[in-house]
C-alpha cells in the first residue's frame, strides 16, 4: 500500500536518512508518540506498529532540527541526570554525562559528613544540585547561578521533585550573604576558550554557560580564589572543565592554597574535573 503510515521502525530508518544517530532518533520518537517513559525497549517490542501521519510529519520536523544542531534534550524538554528526570530549555546548558563524574566525587567527599553544607556554583537547570540533594536528603544544597532565567528553570525541577535545594542569585561567591561555611563547593562552570571552534557547534546553548575568556578558565580563576573563604577548614572544591585543563586547574588550586590536589577522569577517560581541600585547622 503506497499511502500506508510508516512502521516505528520505519520512521526510525527515515531519521538515520537524515543523520541522526539512533540513540536521538529514539528519544525524539518516544517524545512525538507521547511516551517519554516508555524506553528504547518499548520502541523494539513496537516496531510494526503504524505512525499516524500527524505524528510522522511532527516527528520529521524534531530530526531536522536535531540535525541542525539542537539538543535533544530542548527538543524533548527533558534529560535524564544521575536517575533524575529534569525539565530543560535552551535558558540552561544541557546537562551532559560528564558531570555525574562531579556528583560522584562529591558524594564521596560528603559521605563521612553529618547534615552536610554544600553549594553548587552555576547551577543552570540545578542538575548538580538537585542530584546530590536527591543522594543525600539530610544536605543543605545552595545553589547559585547569575542567570535569573537559569534560575527560573532550576526552581521549577526543585519544586517538581519536591527537593529542598534553596537558590540564590549571584556572581559565583561574592556578594552572597550567609554563605560561609560549606563543606563542598562544587561546580560545573564556563570553560571553553572563546575563540575554540567547538563553541560554533554548541550555538544553541547560552554562552555564558559555556565560554569564560581566552584561555577558558577565567571563571575558574575567580572561583578558585573565591571558594577558601566559604569553605570550612578540610572542606573540598570540586571543578569540572575542559578535558586538557587538569594541569592548568590543578595549578590554580594550588596557587589558592589548596591541598590534597587531584583530578577525577570522565566516561570517556579524559581528567574531566579536579578538586582540592582547604587545608585542615592546624
Ligand atoms: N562539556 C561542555 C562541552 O565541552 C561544556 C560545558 C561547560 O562549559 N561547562 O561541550
Amino acid at each position: 500500500m503506497a499511502n500506508a503510515s510508516p512502521t516505528l521502525a520505519q520512521a526510525l530508518g527515515q531519521a538515520h536518512t537524515l543523520g541522526l544517530a539512533r540513540i536521538d532518533a529514539q528519544l525524539l520518537l518516544l517524545h512525538t508518540l507521547g511516551r517519554p517513559e516508555a524506553g528504547r525497549a518499548w520502541l523494539l517490542a513496537h516496531d510494526t506498529d503504524a505512525v499516524p501521519p500527524p505524528a510522522m510529519d511532527a516527528f520529521l520536523a524534531l530530526c531536522r532540527r536535531r540535525a541542525a544542531g539542537e539538543p535533544v534534550a530542548y527538543l524533548t524538554g527533558r534529560k535524564a541526570f544521575y536517575g533524575l528526570a529534569l525539565q530543560v530549555d535552551a535558558r540552561v546548558l544541557d546537562p551532559r554525562p560528564d558531570t555525574e563524574t562531579l556528583v560522584d566525587w562529591a558524594l564521596q567527599v560528603l559521605q563521612p559528613i553529618a547534615a552536610p553544607r554544600v553549594a553548587d556554583l552555576g547551577t543552570g537547570s540545578g542538575a548538580i544540585a538537585l542530584a546530590l540533594q536527591h543522594q543525600r536528603p539530610d544536605a543543605q544544597v545552595l545553589a547559585v547561578d547569575a542567570s535569573a532565567q537559569a534560575l527560573q528553570v532550576a526552581r521549577a525541577n526543585a519544586e517538581r521533585l519536591g527537593l529542598p535545594v534553596r537558590f540564590a542569585e549571584g556572581d559565583w561567591l561574592a556578594g552572597l550573604s550567609g554563605s560561609a561555611g560549606f563543606d563542598a563547593i562544587v561546580s560545573n562552570p564556563p570553560y571553553i576558550a572563546a575563540d575554540d571552534p567547538h563553541l560554533a557547534a554548541l550555538v544553541h546553548e547560552p554562552l555564558n554557560a559555556l565560554a569564560s575568556g581566552a584561555d577558558g578558565l577565567d571563571d575558574i580563576r575567580t572561583i578558585s580564589v573565591q571558594a577558601p573563604a566559604h569553605l570550612v577548614p578540610g572542606g573540598w572544591l570540586l571543578l569540572e572543565h575542559g578535558w586538557d585543563q587538569a594541569e592548568a586547574v590543578q595549578a590554580l588550586l594550588r596557587q589558592a592554597g589548596f591541598t590534597e590536589v587531584q583530578s577525577r577522569t570522565d566516561l570517556a577517560g579524559h581528567a574531566r574535573c579536579t578538586g582540592g581541600r582547604r587545608p585542615p585547622a592546624p
